[in-house]
């Protein structure tokens, strides 16, 4: 089977704080393989090692949050993309940190960008920050997927109340037709709320990356009913094992149709990959 991984971390390792690499990027066995002794991604090896794991395709997300995670900037997804056109970048603005949002999201769009990434909880705003408004504006209206990051997070600095769920609602209940994609489904403490978006809004998705697979039904009870809204992705390279959580959702799922929706089929819907 065909699987696309949408939630791949792009950047050089001394870009990341320190609690980043601890919390995370160290729980995964990647680190080796993919950066030099200086710390420099290498961006051919970097897709490889995805690729080893039976990934054919990916979403590489940058991130500008200077306070929580650090900045991997743009520029890092591109590199990556160079060697490996099969993983494509999004773009990742955080109103704290540009001062112009919109024409720093139109440059990081000419560079290959096919998508928005928000990380409303690292970056120290709301979803619904009305910086933000004339991107989401854009982004309805040409059909590029918005990410969310949703839920808790264990870094230094973040703060839970910027990912109060109901910032999310309002983004959603004013732009109706633009795909959403909440990643970690609601992670800690709203896995609920988000698994009931998903259901009441047909624009909401959800990707399961950053989840042990074993749990997901706990979480969402109604995941394999609504498969073609899930997603499959890890937040590489901090996670144990790209194809052993692959694996672990196989024997979850115990069902092929809804395994190639999940890891295939809607992510190549919402982002148009090969096309
Ligand atoms: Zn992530």
């Amino acid at each position: 089977m065909r699987l696309i991984d949408v939630h791949i971390h792009v950047g050089n390792r001394f870009e990341w704080t320190e609690p980043a690499k601890r919390l995370w990027m160290d729980t995964g066995p990647y680190v080796p393989a993919i950066f030099d002794n200086a710390g420099n991604q290498l961006p051919q090896q970097y897709g490889d090692a995805i690729k080893k794991e039976g990934v054919s395709g990916g979403i590489l997300i940058p991130e500008y949050s200077p306070m929580t995670a650090g900045v991997m900037p743009f520029e890092r997804a591109r590199e990556i993309h160079k060697r490996h056109p099969e993983f494509i970048p999004v773009a990742n603005i955080n109103p704290n940190y540009h001062h112009d949002v919109f024409e720093a999201f139109e440059e990081q769009l000419e560079g290959g960008a096919k998508g928005l990434k928000i990380h409303p909880i690292h970056g120290l705003f709301y979803a619904n920050d009305q910086r933000l408004y004339p991107l989401y504006a854009k982004c309805e209206q040409e059909g590029l997927p918005v990410m969310f990051h949703a839920g808790t997070s264990m870094f230094k600095g973040a703060r839970m109340r910027y990912s109060d769920p109901y910032t999310f609602d309002d983004v959603i209940s004013d732009f109706p037709e633009m795909k959403i994609i909440l990643c970690h489904g609601g992670r800690g403490f709203w896995y609920h709320i988000a698994e009931f978006m998903v259901k009441r809004f047909e624009k909401v998705y959800i990707d399961i990356s950053g989840l042990p697979p074993k749990n997901l039904l706990q979480y969402f009870p109604s995941m394999l009913k609504f498969s073609h809204k899930y997603l499959f992705g890890t937040d590489f390279p901090g996670v144990p094992g790209i194809k052993r959580n692959f694996d672990e959702l196989q024997i979850l799922v115990k069902d092929d149709a809804v395994m190639e929706k999940i890891c295939f089929k809607n992510a190549c819907e919402l982002f148009g990959f090969w096309k």
